[in-house]
């Protein structure tokens, strides 16, 4: 079987801007054989948040390349050349394309990888392969829709598999309930619900708030609550000082950070990026709410210091058990659908990885995003994007991307040296003796 220096699980932005940049030093200093495996049928970018009107919440600069190499190919700017709207884009003064145009762009990034890339096939776990008393390789199993499963050795792996739905314990007794959905599913799912009257939208981030927005559009009779536990929603500080901490080298800071300080910042930021939705945004739902006191109706509500304590599913709908916290009293409300903007954990890597966990200490990574692993074990194995904890608030985002990817090949490019050397000084050991 053939043997891959890196196989990269996920196909997103992260691991397009790895391919970009191995790409790119392979024609300088570092030819690594490499391979990426994608469960979605073709490439997209949260495809079920493309909601209209949605734009990105970076600036464009901070592309798959730009911070990195300027002079790329697979710039943000060179895309828009290729595809003949650059002066069309400079016209609208804005850093900040629509959420569908930089999906088009991460698919034409991604477009160039075709030959190296599996879509359509999900990663289910990954295997130590020995070699004497060391594991030597990774065999990574993967599933197809045919239920077909393949593998693949390979010396190193980059997991870049994205958030998975997070579901808060009260909503785990409705999680299965077809009139439960999470954003992660919002737009394949929200047309069967066309028929409602009644929906909830829990949470007080940018998701929670483009989907009331998008439901007040989409149904015009329905009712819809917004329901959150804190006080208002706060717009993101995207203030210039304040945005330093996307910049590259706060990773380095947060990293050399001690490790309960480093809490402490990500919890002076952690506005910057969860539950901090664009302040435009934020200016329209209220306008909902004002121009509903102008006809001098009660459609939709406003659930602040609401928070969600029990849930049930009955025939009749979705019972919530609210607690309201400015009153301290219980209500109970009915809906005929739910929709839980609650957010993502990133710790599924651990899943894929179980049947390595004996040789992964910790799962605690170095500053080139390399789980440390005890000394027989010789594959390198790399996050993206689920080293928050460690890294900084930078990590789940687009921000350091980029200059990320450099850093991954370097380290990837000492390990495929060593593992020649060792190999050659094995060769010369045995044409020795
Ligand atoms: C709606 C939305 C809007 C966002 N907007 C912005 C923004 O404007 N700016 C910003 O900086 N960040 C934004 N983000 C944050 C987002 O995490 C990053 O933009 C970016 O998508 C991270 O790229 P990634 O490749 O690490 O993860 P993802 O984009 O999540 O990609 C992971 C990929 O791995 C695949 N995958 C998962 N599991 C497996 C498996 N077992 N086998 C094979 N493939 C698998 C998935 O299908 C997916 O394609 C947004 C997030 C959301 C949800």
């Amino acid at each position: 079987m053939k043997i891959f220096d890196l196989i990269g699980i996920g196909f997103g932005p992260s691991n397009i801007a790895l391919a970009i940049t191995l790409e790119e030093k392979k024609q300088v200093d570092c030819p690594a054989e490499f391979f990426f495996i994608e469960k979605q049928p073709s490439f997209a970018w949260h495809a079920n948040m493309m909601l209209d009107n949605a734009h990105m919440q970076v600036s464009f600069l901070k592309d798959l390349v730009t911070t990195r190499n300027p002079a790329s190919h697979f710039t943000f700017i060179n895309y828009l050349h290729e595809k003949r709207r650059l002066q069309d884009f400079i016209n609208l003064k804005t850093f900040f394309p629509s959420r569908r145009e930089f999906n088009d762009y991460l698919a034409w990034a991604a477009a160039h990888f075709d030959h190296c890339c599996a879509y359509g096939e999900e990663v289910i776990e990954v295997l130590p392969e020995k070699l004497g008393d060391e594991i030597a390789l990774l065999r990574v199993r993967s599933r197809d829709k045919w239920q077909v499963v393949h593998e693949r050795l390979t010396r190193s792996l980059v997991v870049s598999i994205g958030g998975q739905p997070r579901i808060p314990d009260c909503f785990v007794p409705i999680r299965e309930d077809a009139r439960v959905l999470h954003s992660n599913d919002y737009l394949k799912r929200i047309k069967q619900h066309a028929h409602v009257r009644k929906i909830a939208v829990v949470g007080a981030g940018q998701s929670a708030s483009e989907i009331f927005m998008d439901l007040h559009q989409r149904f015009n009779s329905i009712q819809i609550d917004l329901i959150m536990r804190a006080r208002s929603i706060k717009p993101s500080d995207d203030s210039p000082f304040v945005n330093e901490i996307f910049n590259t080298d706060f990773t380095d800071f947060v990293f050399n950070t001690p490790v309960q300080e480093r809490e402490t910042i990500l919890g002076e930021f952690w506005h910057t990026n969860y539950a901090a939705p664009d302040l435009v945004l934020i200016e329209q739902i209220y306008n909902v709410f004002y121009q509903q006191k102008v006809a001098g109706i009660n459609q939709h509500r406003f659930l602040r210091r609401h928070a969600v304590r029990k849930t049930k599913a009955q025939s009749d709908g979705i019972q919530f058990t609210l607690h309201d916290l400015n009153n301290d009293c219980e209500k109970t409300l009915i809906y005929d659908a739910v929709v839980l903007a609650t957010g993502y954990h990133r710790d599924h890597y651990k899943s894929l990885l179980a049947p390595l966990m004996p040789y992964l200490k910790d799962c605690s990574v170095n500053r080139q995003y390399r789980i440390n692993s005890v000394p027989s074990f010789k594959p390198a194995i790399f996050l993206q994007g689920a080293c928050e904890g460690s890294h900084g608030l930078s990590d789940t985002l687009l921000s350091v991307t980029a200059v990320r990817t450099a850093e991954i090949a370097q380290e990837l490019m000492n390990v495929i040296n060593q593992s020649k050397n060792n190999q050659s000084q094995r060769s010369v050991t045995s044409a020795l003796t």
